[in-house]
């Protein structure tokens, strides 16, 4: 009984951990993206603050294109890594990096775009498609069905309805954390970075 606490304590933690870890990296991919342009950008756990008053369209398209990036990294390396792991917390790992691309897929399903403002929209414009369509949505999708296909392959070959429980359980749970990692980030770090930064975005596209 305590041992099986301790198990799901520890699967838990390493979940929310691997969420934590993901968002990070995202907003790293950000700001990675601002220096090599000679930006300041201050990457904080849940959000990129760009330290310019002004920057031009052509420069944010790369900072989202960063943010994407590093998403992909994330999701791609723990992927390579589980497929070799027989570890059970790697189940919980690579639980907690797939939630943001579920976050993105359940958003793009619900309101039409997978990340709000126009961050896809600016990630599609860097890579030369057309900004108004869904590559970084799809992307995203096909990353959590791959995470999705390479989990039952390599630990469930048939799919048990307490699986399917517990995965629902993660999900909503994760997005709960996701939710108020949020919250707190914008508490404490907005009064430091005002959102000051302006820039000339291009006619025709749709924040949602
Ligand atoms: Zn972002």
């Amino acid at each position: 009984m305590l041992n099986s606490l301790k198990g799901n304590l520890r699967f838990v933690l390493a979940f929310a951990g691997a969420c934590l870890v993901g968002v990070y990296i995202h907003e790293i991919g950000h700001a990675v993206a601002g220096w090599v342009q000679g930006i300041p950008v201050f990457p904080t756990p849940a959000k990129e603050y760009i330290l310019l008053d002004q920057v031009e369209w052509d420069q944010e398209t790369w900072i989202s294109l960063g943010g994407v990036i590093g998403t992909v990294l994330v999701v791609l390396g723990t992927l390579l890594w589980y497929v070799r792991s027989n570890r059970f917390i790697a189940d919980a790992i690579l639980a907690g990096v797939l939630l943001t691309p579920c976050l993105y897929t359940v958003r793009f399903l619900l309101v039409g775009r997978g990340h709000d403002a126009l961050e896809w929209q600016a990630a599609q414009s860097a890579l030369g498609l057309a900004p108004a369509g869904h590559a970084v949505d799809l992307l995203f999708l096909g990353l959590l069905l791959a995470g999705i296909a390479v989990w039952i392959v390599r630990r469930h070959s048939s799919l048990r309805l307490s699986s399917v429980v517990r995965v629902l359980g993660l999900v909503v749970g994760g997005i709960a954390l996701l939710v108020i990692l949020q919250t707190t980030n914008n508490a404490l770090f907005d009064q430091f970075f005002p959102k000051t930064t302006t820039m000339d975005v291009p006619a025709g596209l749709d924040p949602r």
